[in-house]
């Protein structure tokens, strides 16, 4: 099938029009259009109607679910989906424990290819159209994975890992080689079809002084490049950055110095940031991923949302699988309610989906063409199923107001909830069995 045709999907449609005050339950950035037909011509969405619209429309009739734009998966990380719930370790045990053999494997172009695949297939079977991904180190995991999204039709951004000290054999490469991959890759795949290049630093302290400033440099004679990294996560990697960074002030002052902080940077973590780093970050228009399933899963640590907010900068909301431990994005956002909640705070339905949609695309500069159903941009869809199973219903079918019955859906739901998800208005996935519908 081609995208080339009329498709108009009825059903609850919900997304944002700007961002909801927090702890807002009544919130006028929230879109809420019960039983309308969402249209799409071409790929792309054209406008939404509570009528029927007449015979030039190829009719999905899906009423009484809900239907929301794609979510966003700021951070996450391919190779690791073999690695997903691994026992008892903290971050720097953990990658060499787990990780860095489940990396080294991608060096083989069949492996990359494979797990790109999965990977993408997986992302999609979980309600999530578009990714910022790390790879490996290799050169072809980059390639794959930009291959397997174009066949896909997927907006992805990922780029070729940059690490040359600390990393086991097989695992690093070194400053010349490393930027002509770079460079390759990104003459061929940035800006071609949805996808985008991201200079992509695993951390401080698996790149020399000199990778981190090729990094930098990269991203100074391209301003459209993208920028992923970590920081900050747990306590015993601070302190190993700052005796590898002993002249910089703080651990994302590393990044700052070599001009990797900019409004195209995603850092996934930041918990153990201090008020001269937030600020920072807003000053450089810089987002944050906050990974809440990795960070309670390592026992990381616990993100300030609040903070974040007071500081200004963009916070999206990312799965971090494999340190996470579930590419969904509603078990995310539970755990994201759970760890703002153990400091006292009260995160809405509104603020975490928000996070995972059009807050996302905002901070990613995308929001002309993902991350809410307005008018123009291309139709990444996905439809839900509002309750599945006797719990559920029970719980649905007392919930009287809209954020009580959102936040019920957000916290009950999983991918087993999603009945179809659309890329650009071709359905990429369909749930096997779907239920009976009216
Ligand atoms: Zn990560």
């Amino acid at each position: 099938m081609t995208a080339s045709s009329r498709l108009a999907l009825r059903g609850d449609l919900l997304d944002f029009t700007g961002t909801p005050a927090w702890g807002a339950l009544d919130d006028p950035a929230v879109r809420f259009r019960p039983d309308h037909w969402l249209l799409i011509e071409d790929g792309r969405i054209v406008g939404a109607q509570a009528e029927d619209p007449d015979a030039r429309w190829t009719r999905e009739d899906h009423r009484g679910r809900l239907i929301l734009p794609g979510f966003i998966d700021t951070h996450v990380h391919c190779p690791q989906l073999d690695v997903i719930a691994s026992y008892g370790a903290e971050l720097l045990d953990w990658l060499n424990t787990y990780t860095f053999p489940a990396e080294q494997r991608y060096a083989d172009p069949a492996v990359a290819r494979g797990g790109a695949e999965r990977f993408l297939d997986a992302l999609l079977a979980h309600g999530t159209t578009a990714a910022m991904v790390f790879p490996t180190v290799h050169k072809v995991s980059a390639e794959t994975l930009f291959e397997a999204a174009r066949q896909r039709g997927m907006r992805l951004l990922t780029g070729k890992v940059l690490m040359d000290r600390h990393a086991p054999d097989g695992l690093r490469d070194d400053v010349d080689q490393a930027r002509r991959d770079c460079e390759d890759l990104i003459r061929r795949f940035h800006g071609q079809d949805r996808l985008g290049y991201a200079v992509t630093v695993r951390f401080a302290p698996t790149s020399t002084p000199a990778q981190l400033a090729m990094a930098g440099d990269l991203c100074r004679q391209d301003a459209s490049l993208y920028m992923q990294t970590h920081v900050a996560e747990n306590r015993a990697e601070v302190e190993w950055v700052a005796k590898l960074f002993p002249e910089a002030r703080s651990y994302l002052d590393v990044y700052d110095r070599v001009g990797l902080l900019h409004e195209r940077a995603v850092l996934a973590h930041g918990i153990w940031l201090d008020a001269q780093d937030r600020a920072l970050l807003a000053q450089r228009g810089a987002q944050l991923a906050f990974c809440p399933s990795s960070n309670l899963f390592l026992g990381s640590g616990l993100f300030d949302w609040v903070a974040a907010r007071e500081a200004g900068f963009a916070v999206s909301v990312a799965s971090d699988v494999g340190g996470g431990t579930s590419l969904s994005t509603q078990r995310s956002l539970g755990d994201a309610y759970k760890v703002q909640a153990l400091a006292g705070r009260r995160m809405t339905a509104w603020a975490g989906l928000h996070a995972a949609t059009l807050g996302a695309a905002q901070g990613l500069g995308l929001s002309h063409e993902i991350g809410h159903l307005g008018v123009g941009t291309l139709a990444d869809v996905c439809i839900w199923d509002w309750a599945r199973g006797p719990v559920a219903e029970a719980r649905f079918a007392v919930a009287r107001e809209l954020h009580e019955k959102v936040f019920a859906w957000m916290t009950l739901s999983d991918e087993r909830n999603l009945a179809a998800a659309f890329v650009a208005g071709v359905a990429r996935h369909r749930r096997p069995d779907p239920l009976p519908h009216p």
